[in-house]
């Protein structure tokens, strides 16, 4: 029914009940549909011609905003805890307070660059941020047919904007949140808004976000994307759930981590650096006739 699901960077352990799921998102339609997405390493590529893609933090970390020797303690940071988020033998209990400390880390040594706002767009336009082939059509068709998409990343929300915003697809069915820099009032950085959200903890982060899915509590199937395995709780605050169809990227570590993202997401898409897969499925979803009374024309 989708072609996009016979690529071989695709792995699904049931396919039937894959099946189903997409098959009820399709009979819900366009006006039940919403999609819930982390970014980093999801919206993002893992990889550019050999060489690793930025994330939001990576992109300050690599850009004139830090000094050298704080770009220094920002890569050791990033050498020490990459290598954890990721390790196959520790468990998440395991990984969260060291999470935690890597985030909190970083973002000290941020607030001590004194970061100043009018400099993120620049930032951003001199780095090698870049979504997954597919991007624009993917936006495009959520805009299209009025899908509510709920951003929700770890990374840095500033910097997330800014990306969506130069690439032109952010809309006004988009929302994000994420961690936000506090600015003073000359626009330097002196913190983060809000709690901290790290890759464990988007459960609560969610549920922090009750008053957004109370607003979308007829938008009960839900599209789930995702990296890391934290970024399953994502869809925790949803009300009245009905299906949820999760599709998880795997970039790396592949061998190790296979079987524990088969366990978790309906779909695997194995170092697949592009969207075709989602943008395939959607498409099957919202082919129907009475979603389409959902979508604007082109
Ligand atoms: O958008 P998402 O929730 O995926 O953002 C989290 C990602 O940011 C993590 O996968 C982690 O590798 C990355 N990160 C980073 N530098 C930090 C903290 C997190 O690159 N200081
Ligand atoms: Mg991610």
């Amino acid at each position: 029914m989708v072609p996009e699901l016979k690529n071989s960077t695709v792995h699904i352990r049931e396919p039937e009940r894959v099946r189903e799921i997409i098959s009820s998102l399709r009979d819900g339609g366009a006006s039940k549909l919403q999609v819930i997405t982390d970014f980093d390493m999801t919206l993002t590529r893992f990889a550019c011609n050999g060489k690793r893609s930025p994330t939001c933090h990576n992109i300050i970390d690599d850009s004139k905003l830090v000094s050298e020797e704080c770009r220094r303690k920002l890569k050791d940071l990033l050498n020490t805890y990459y290598p954890i988020e990721i390790d196959p033998s520790r468990s998440i209990e395991e990984k969260l307070p060291l999470m935690i400390e890597w985030w909190t880390k970083a973002h000290e040594l941020l607030v001590g660059q004194r970061i100043q706002k009018n400099k993120l767009a620049e930032t951003v336009r001199e780095s090698n941020a870049v979504l997954r082939d597919g991007y624009k059509d993917f936006f495009h068709k959520l805009y299209q047919c009025r899908i509510p998409v709920f951003i929700f990343s770890a990374g840095v929300g500033d910097i997330l904007m800014e990306i969506i915003k130069q690439v032109e697809v952010y809309s006004s069915n988009i929302t994000v949140v994420s961690n936000f820099m506090d600015f003073d009032e000359n626009g330097v950085l002196k913190g983060f808004k809000g709690e901290l959200i790290h890759i464990y903890n988007k459960r609560e982060a969610a549920l922090r976000n009750a008053e957004h899915f109370q607003n979308l509590e007829n938008y009960s199937n839900v599209f789930l994307l995702g990296d890391s395995l934290g970024d399953l709780n994502m869809a925790d605050g949803v009300q009245n759930q009905e299906n949820i169809l999760k599709i998880g990227f795997l970039n790396d570590k592949v061998d190790e981590l296979l079987d524990k993202y088969l366990a978790s997401y309906d779909i695997v898409l194995v170092k697949d650096e592009t969207l075709d897969v989602v943008n395939g499925i959607l498409e099957h979803i919202l082919q129907t006739v009475s979603s389409s009374r959902n979508c604007l024309d082109d």
